[in-house]
């Protein structure tokens, strides 16, 4: 089954696409598995097609307009399940220069089928390069969204393959994003063209058991291109690497 577990809609400050339009454009494309993964402070704080230009309503209940996402994606999901299989993610940042964007310190988010976790290997990011502890407090199954891990491995002196191996034991992925749109200036991500090139890399990834998901980390739906989900499902199946809820029906 064709996996896509990044797609952005109306809830993330950067989407305009309805649930459903991303959904069909899933259907469309040929994708199984579809996760939706729209930002924690644009759920949070307001739909964009509502405050665009206006920045997020911090007065908002912030639980509450997470149900409200939640919802509405697995009502969706329930809608369409006969074409497609949805699941409902959070895309979570780390980064504390958008400190008014953050998770709520106390914020239960274990609800949710699985969270994208960004910002891990950069500077400003309250992680600290430490995703372990924040894995675990989501409580839900945990992936590390485009971030160049052995790039950043190799910048902490770390050993890859005995951090691939604990992030199979606490049971977080890793995404390969395979963006490219007019949002991100048609821009591929480096890491992926060189983790398809890498064997070394690869049997890193494969020896550690650890799996890795697919994203396209769709904003604009009119822009999918499903071509390239297609192709990193198949060049990772073919390696023999697990991905994310693969058995899943
Ligand atoms: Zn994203």
């Amino acid at each position: 089954m064709i996996q896509d577990l990044h797609a952005h809609t109306y809830y993330s400050f950067d989407s305009s696409d309805s649930v459903e339009k991303v959904i069909e454009t899933a259907i469309l494309g040929g994708v199984g598995l579809l996760g939706i993964s729209d930002h924690n402070y644009g759920v949070g704080y307001g739909r964009a097609d509502l405050c665009y230009g206006r920045g997020p309503s911090l007065d908002a209940d912030y639980g509450k307009t997470l149900l409200r996402y939640y919802d509405h994606v697995k009502a969706s999901a329930a809608r369409y399940r006969n074409r497609i299989k949805v699941l409902c993610g959070l895309e979570i940042s780390t980064r504390l220069s958008r400190d008014a964007y953050a998770l709520p310190t106390a914020q239960d988010v274990s609800l949710f089928d699985y969270c994208l976790i960004e910002g891990l290997d950069e500077e400003n990011s309250f992680l600290k390069g430490d995703i372990f502890a924040f894995a675990k407090r989501c409580g839900c199954p945990a992936g590390i969204a485009h971030t160049d891990l052995f790039g950043f491995l190799a910048r902490r002196g770390e050993e890859p393959a005995r951090f691939f191996r604990r992030l199979a034991e606490e049971n977080i992925f890793w995404e390969i994003n395979v963006n490219f749109d007019s949002l991100h200036s048609f821009r591929t991500h480096g890491y992926v063209t060189e983790f398809f090139q890498n064997k070394k890399q690869q049997e890193i990834v494969r020896n550690a058991g650890v799996k890795l998901s697919v994203g396209f980390d769709s904003h604009i739906a009119r822009e999918y291109k499903p071509d390239r989900v297609k192709t990193a499902n198949k060049l990772l199946r073919d390696m023999g690497i697990r991905l994310a809820f693969d058995g899943i029906e």
